[in-house]
This record gives C-alpha cells, structure tokens and sequence, in this order.
C-alpha cells in the first residue's frame, strides 16, 4: 500500500435508525483481494437517498444501520485487491450497485439482475456518499474515452431508462410516460430517439415538465389531464400503445391503465409507498399486459446506455443542479422540493 494516501474521508453516515445524516470523518476503506477502491468524483442523489434520509416506512424496513449512502457515481480505481484481473488504476469507472451473489440459480444462468441473495450498496453496505468506495471488482464499469464526468455519473439512472424504454419495441408507436423525474425525462428522450409515433410525458412537477422541452416530445400536466386529453395530446385515438409508470404515485397508475389501448402494454418501474388496488376485470377484458422493471440487466443494460451515450445521446438535460458534498443538506432539500432534475454532490 502506498504510505500516501489517505487514512481517512470525508464521508455522509447514518449512525443508527432515524431521519437525517451527518457528515463525518471516516476511516478509508481497503480493497479485499476481489475488490477495487475508487476515489469518488460526482455522485447522484436517488430517490432512494431520500427515503434513507427522511426514514421512511421503507428506509425502516429495508436500511443497515451504521450506513454510508449513495450508489450512483463516477470515480477513479486509485487500487486494485490482489486478485484483480483486467481492471488498473486511473480508469474513470461506474459502479452496478446490485451487488450479487455469483452463485443462485439466477446468477448461473446469466439473470443476475434477479439474484435471489442481492444487497444493494448505499442501502445494506456502505456507499458512495464519500471520498472513496470500496466495491467488487465484477460491479465496475469501465467507462469509454470521451464521456463526459456528469453523464458518467448518471449512468445507473440511465441504464433504469435504457431498461424500461427497451422492454418492448417502441417504434411507430405511442408511448405515455407517467413520471418525468430523471428517468421518465431520459426513458421519453430514449423512446422519441428509437422512433416512438408519438411520447407523452405526464408530472405533477411543472418544472419537471418544462424540462422535457428539451426533447422532442409531448409535456402534459397531470393528474388535471384525463385520459382523454392525454390521448388526444398524443395524437392516439384508440390508446397509447407502450406505457412506462416512473412516479409510483396510485394517481398515476390508474391514469396509465385508462389511458393505454386494448392490448397495451405498461412497464411498471416506479414504487409506490404504499399497496393500491387496481381494476384487474379492467386489465383481464382489454388484455393488457404489466411487466415489472427494476434496476439494469448485468452487463447487458450498461452496454446498451455507454453504446447510446458513444452514439450521441445526451441526457445531461436532466442534471439540474451540482453542489459540494458539504452542502449536501441543500442539495438534499433541492433534490426532494419537485424543482429539480437529477441533482449531483461533487467531492473533487
Ligand atoms: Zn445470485
């Protein structure tokens, strides 16, 4: 090890159950023979940091205490475990926050996006809301030359995106997209540039909504807009064909299943916080079909997002705000306010 280097960084930490977090000192964790440490560049704050800080039904449930957040982020491999073939120092790299087994029947047959033993890193292991991350060597993505800092830093809410605009074939077809928070913003993006007839974009955020005027496709006020003017918005008499549900919010859902055309099809990737009952006699007579979508599939996903970022896709429309991590409690309030895109912390 080289004498150097930091002992310890500053770091975001939870220290035990309850709303908030603090920043501290923390000692610089060490790679273990199969892992890398990565010095930490731009991280992204999720939704999911906001449940973990606000302490929410979820966060209880889900959240190891002590905890340093965070998982998505840009950085730098500054060392290598002993074991570590293929990766070396200096490469700009990201980070699958999926952290899976290797060995479940899921894993072996190549579906490590279904891992039935995963931890998530940020939520059950330390994170990136700090100077350096320690992570398995097989969750670094190597990024290409060229890419710039910040669209690295977003490529694990690009590669959710990437995922849900995929699911299914979305040429010459009307696409609604209930949710424009990064993701919906960046799956609409997607969607219009792989030849969607037409995209609609639904938020109850108006800031979010003027976001999506940097790309070609249809912002539309919701829950005030019915189905009906949603059709009518997306020039789709009959239904849209293809709906991708981001907000989690039970308004939304119901607003997807009325505004969808017999045989359509939804990509449900958004949470909601609590159950919520649906008209299933609904989705039975007109066919519908519902596919859950969660995280990126390991690596195809990642592949798929730097290929469209090396192809000139640029989703940094949606970073709407960067600030250092010491200001992460503004940047926090920034991220949860609804006037905001994704938010960046910078601990260069
Ligand atoms: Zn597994």
């Amino acid at each position: 090890m080289n004498g150097t280097r930091d002992e310890t960084m500053p770091a975001l930490y939870k220290s035990g159950p309850g709303a908030g977090l603090e920043l501290v000192e923390a000692p610089v964790p060490r790679p273990g023979a199969d892992e890398v440490l990565i010095r930490v560049l731009l991280t992204g704050i999720c939704g999911t940091d906001l449940h973990i800080l606000q302490w929410d039904d979820w966060a209880q449930g889900s959240v190891r205490t002590p905890l340093i957040p965070g998982h998505e982020c840009v950085g730098r491999i500054v060392e290598t475990g002993s074991g570590v073939r293929g990766l070396r120092e200096g490469q700009t790299v990201g980070v699958e926050g999926h952290l899976t087994c290797g060995r479940c029947a899921q894993c072996r047959s190549g579906a490590r996006h279904l891992c039935l033993n995963n931890i998530n890193l940020g939520v059950h292991t330390d994170g990136v809301f700090a100077r350096y991350v320690v992570v398995p060597a097989a969750n670094v993505w190597v990024h290409g030359e060229g890419v710039p800092l910040e669209v690295a830093s977003i490529f694990d809410p690009l590669g959710n995106a990437v995922h849900a605009a995929t699911t299914h074939p979305v040429s010459g077809l009307s696409v609604l997209i209930t949710g424009a928070g990064p993701i919906g913003l960046m799956a609409a993006q997607i969607c219009a540039r792989m030849g969607a007839r037409s995209v609609v974009v639904t938020d109850v955020s108006s800031f979010r909504l003027l976001l999506a005027e940097n790309i070609d496709v249809v912002p539309a006020a919701a829950p005030e807009s019915g189905s009906e003017e949603l059709r009518e918005a997306g020039d789709t008499p009959l239904g849209f064909d293809i709906g991708l549900e981001m907000s989690g919010a039970p308004e939304a859902l119901q607003t997807m299943l009325d505004a969808v055309s017999p045989g359509g099809r939804i990509v449900a990737l958004g949470l909601p916080s609590r159950e919520t009952s649906v008209d299933w006699a609904d989705i039975s007579t007109r066919m519908l079909s519902i596919q859950g979508v969660s995280g990126r599939r390991i690596p195809e996903t990642w592949r798929s997002v730097a290929a469209l970022v090396a192809n000139g896709l640029d989703p940094s429309f949606v970073i709407t705000h960067t600030f250092r991590y010491d200001q992460y409690a503004e940047a926090f309030a920034t991220a949860a306010s609804g006037r905001a895109g994704k938010v960046l912390l910078d601990w260069t």
